[in-house]
């Protein structure tokens, strides 16, 4: 079950810098954003060709849910890229980076990553996983070029 489809998230500076950026952006609510890229299998390889900000519709500092629109403009996106969306990230401002009982209910998508950026401590904290049936596993985080 753990080896199944286990990937390195490879993100490139540019990438890991619009995520983190775009949690803090959405301060004091929590932020989300779309990652597109490739899938083998309906599993994320972990390459990541766009890195997409959304706007958390639940406006709120404990929840979040990509606005529909964003979700649609995302799928769009993805299709004409010939690629898919691979997963969503998402920011805790007073919590650590590490899924909560909500974030678990809500990854749907088992073939998805589900980046967190913690900005909880002084500098973001961005760590990575992958939740199948409620079981979560961390995805280890490569910055490349
Ligand atoms: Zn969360």
């Amino acid at each position: 079950m753990i080896a199944v489809g286990v990937t390195t998230l490879r993100l490139t500076r540019h990438q890991h810098a619009v995520m983190v950026g775009h949690c803090y952006d959405g301060l004091p609510d929590e932020a989300c954003g779309l990652l597109l890229g490739p899938m083998i299998g309906g599993v994320a390889t972990g390459v990541i060709t766009d890195t997409r900000p959304c706007v958390n519709a639940d406006a709120s500092a404990r929840t979040y849910t990509v606005a529909p629109k964003d979700m649609l403009r995302a799928m769009r996106a993805a299709e004409s890229a010939g690629v898919e969306i691979v997963g969503v990230w998402h920011s805790h401002t007073h919590t650590t980076a590490y899924p909560s009982p909500t974030d678990v209910r809500q990854a749907v998508d088992p073939g998805w990553i589900y980046p967190i950026v913690s900005l909880r401590d002084g500098a973001p904290v961005m760590r990575a996983y992958r939740i199948v049936a409620e079981v979560i596993t961390e995805v280890p985080i490569e910055i490349v070029a």
